[in-house]
This record gives C-alpha cells, structure tokens and sequence, in this order.
C-alpha cells in the first residue's frame, strides 16, 4: 500500500503529520511512502531526511495522490485535494466532520474512506492515537508562556535586597488535557494556581499539581461519564460565575480551556469580569477556535481591552511544530497500523476505535453525527 505526506495548506500551520523516524517504520510495515516536496520544512524536517528514511519526494501533488491508497495530513483535506485524490482512497487527518458538510460531500462522493483523528475515542486502548489528547497538552504548556510572556511580571515568588516580589496569580478554567499541562506548566514556574472545572473529579488531579481547586456548591451532580463534561444547569452555572467574579479581580493571567464535547465553548469570561480586572493582566483563551470562553476574545488576534491583553492563538501546537510533529506522526501511524497491514485495511466497521473514527466509507456517512448533521 502506497501512503502520501502532504504538505500542510493552512495558513499558520507548521505541522506534519508523518515525521523521517515514523516513514521509516512504516516502511518495515511494509508500506511504500512518498512525501510532498518542503512537507517537514516548518518543522524543521528536510526532504533529505526524508529520502535518507527512504520516503519518495514528490512535488507535484496532483502526481503525488494519483496513486495513494491512504492519504496522511494533520488538517483536514481540502477540497482540491480531494478531487485529486483516487476513488476509494483512505484519508486520515483531523476533520471536524461535524463543522464541514461541504467537505464531508465531497469526500463521500469521491467514495474516499475518511477517519478523523479529533474523532477517535478517548479511551484506553486508544491513547496512543489519540492526537487531541497529545495536542492539547503541548497547547496547555504553549498557553502558560504566551500568557507569562505578555505579562510585565514574574511567576515566582523572589527575594531580593530591593524587596520581596509577590507570585503571580494564574486562574485555569478546565482541568481536561490542556488545563491540567497549563497548571503543571504555571506551577513549575512559580505562579499561585486556582482553577475551576464542573466535573468534580477534577479536584482531586488539580490538587495532586498543586492547584487549588474553587469548589461549587452542588458539583457532586456534575459526575462525568467518559472523561467528558456533559452539560450542567443554568442554576450551577451561575454559582460558578458568581464565584469567578470574586476570584478573575485578582488574576494575573487567566487561561481557559472550558470545553463541552460537540458543542460551542461556553462564555465564562464576560466582558464585565475583563473589566474587573487588573490593567495589565492577561487572557489567552485557548477555546477560541470553537466560538471563545472569553467574551472579547478574537481568533489569532492579541487584543487590548481595558487594559487587558487577550491572546485568541488557535494553533498553539504549531508553535511547538518540532514536538507537535513528532507526537501527532506517533498518533496517525498508530491509527493506522492498527487499521490495515502492508496488504490492506481490515474494515471492522463494528470495531470500537474503527467505528469512531471513520466518517465516511464506500459512498455512505457512516459515522452517527455525520448523520444527523448533514440531513
Ligand atoms: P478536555 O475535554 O480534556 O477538557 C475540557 C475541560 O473543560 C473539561 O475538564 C471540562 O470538564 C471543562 N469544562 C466544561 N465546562 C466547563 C465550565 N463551565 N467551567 C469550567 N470548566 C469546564 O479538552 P482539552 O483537550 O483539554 O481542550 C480544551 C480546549 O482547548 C478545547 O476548547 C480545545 O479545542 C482547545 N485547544 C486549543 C488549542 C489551541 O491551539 N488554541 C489546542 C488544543 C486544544
């Protein structure tokens, strides 16, 4: 079977999805691999090290998926791409079926087998595909420094002869992936850490970083299942907002990660609390992509408003394309050697890791929410 390396298109993105140290295992999988021309360029990759892994590189696209069983990228393909691609091909990459029918159309009528890496369960056995999970926890750290870096202050607490400088204060909402890399990240460095999060078994992996945890009244309702928030009432809602309201005034940096899985990220940062705060104070709100938890926050903007900075980075993976690469290359070969051998794909549709992941297959929306959303 023959995979294809393209090269990311989307503005900022410095990812890609397989790196040398991956094509060479798949080789011995028994794969063939080409790579687009400059692919790993903005992760620091060369074509050379590509070729000496023994991938082929291509530069012309068109030349490149003409042929390509299964095709590799981080975002998802676009529709040029597509319509490049061999009937039946397997894609595999991030998608967000959910955000794009037009996209998920045209897949299915090229009858292309798409999986979605942001798709795949969150479950045990699937960890070590589980790109979200590895993307959001180099977020979570990217997101402390952008912060730390925009604030005139320091984390620690330091005593020097010209007097005692106080620690920072940072406030995290969301103890998932990313917050809980973001309150490890921010007590290395120093910083008091408070954090609030509706799942109430949150507090316990808040506290074990040194976090302190702002207990609601009523949270115990809140239990998950799986791992994710489901939504809460209107009426905890408020009683957390009520106690962010007293808590955001001494914030130095706030970082919010609030996220309710397949549904628009929840405002829990409004435009009166940022006016609460301190001039000078910081917000990087890491749920802008999915509509923001901060009411004035724009995407990959950095906007001052009353006096507080407000970093709206949706890529901060980009940022750390090195690591990034590496750990997404990780996720997708897994995904994929766990699907197909060198001779073909398995096609256990009923297959738990299978059955979350593929989106549309042989012509046919195959996943439940491509169902319901593109009626
Ligand atoms: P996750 O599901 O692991 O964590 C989300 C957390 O938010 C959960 O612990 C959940 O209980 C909590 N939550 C839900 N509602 C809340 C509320 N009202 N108050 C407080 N907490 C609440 O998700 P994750 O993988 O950690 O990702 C978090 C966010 O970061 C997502 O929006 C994701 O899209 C985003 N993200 C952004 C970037 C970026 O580059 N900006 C990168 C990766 C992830």
């Amino acid at each position: 079977m023959k995979i294809a390396i393209l090269k990311e298109t989307k503005t900022y993105e410095k990812r890609v999805a397989v790196t040398p140290d991956i094509v060479k295992s798949l080789l011995k999988a028994g794969f063939t691999c080409a790579v687009q021309h400059d692919a790993g360029e903005k992760s620091s990759l060369l074509n050379t090290d590509y070729e000496k892994a023994g991938a082929q590189v291509v530069a012309d696209v068109k030349t490149l998926l003409a042929d390509a069983d299964v095709v590799l990228k981080v975002n998802a393909p676009t529709l040029e791409e597509v319509a490049q691609m061999r009937e039946g091909a397997v894609s595999i990459s991030f998608l967000y079926a959910y955000t794009q029918p037009e996209l998920v159309q045209a897949l299915n009528a090229k009858k292309i087998s798409a999986f979605s890496m942001d798709a795949v369960p969150r479950t045990t056995k699937a960890q070590s595909m589980d790109a979200l999970s590895s993307q959001a926890n180099l977020a979570g750290y990217k997101a402390v420094l952008l912060g730390a870096n925009a604030l005139g202050k320091i984390f620690p607490l330091m005593m020097t002869a010209a007097g005692t400088i106080k620690p920072s204060r940072v406030l995290i909402f969301g103890a998932g992936v990313a917050g809980l890399q973001a309150i490890a990240t921010a007590k290395r460095l120093g910083a008091v850490v408070e954090v609030t999060d509706v799942r109430p078994e949150t507090k316990e992996q808040v506290e074990s970083l040194g976090g302190k945890f702002l207990s609601v009244e009523g949270m115990e309702a809140n239990k998950s299942e799986g791992g994710y928030a489901k939504e809460v009432s209107a009426e905890f809602l408020q009683k957390q907002q009520d106690l962010i309201k007293q808590r955001i005034k001494d914030a130095d940096i706030v970082i919010t990660t609030a996220l309710v899985m397949g549904k628009k990220a929840p405002i829990l940062v409004t435009e009166e609390m940022v006016k609460s705060m301190k001039t000078g104070s910081v917000i990087v709100d890491m749920a802008v992509e999915s509509g923001g938890n901060c009411a004035l926050s724009e995407a990959n903007q950095t906007v001052v408003k009353n006096g507080v900075t407000i970093i709206g980075e949706s890529n901060l993976p980009a940022l750390l394309a090195t690591n990034a690469s590496d750990l997404y290359a990780k996720n997708i070969s897994t995904l994929l050697l766990h699907l197909a051998n060198k001779d073909g794909f398995k096609w256990e549709l009923e297959e738990e890791i299978t059955k979350g992941s593929l989106i549309t297959h042989q012509g046919q929306l195959v996943h439940a929410f491509t169902k319901s959303i593109l009626k």
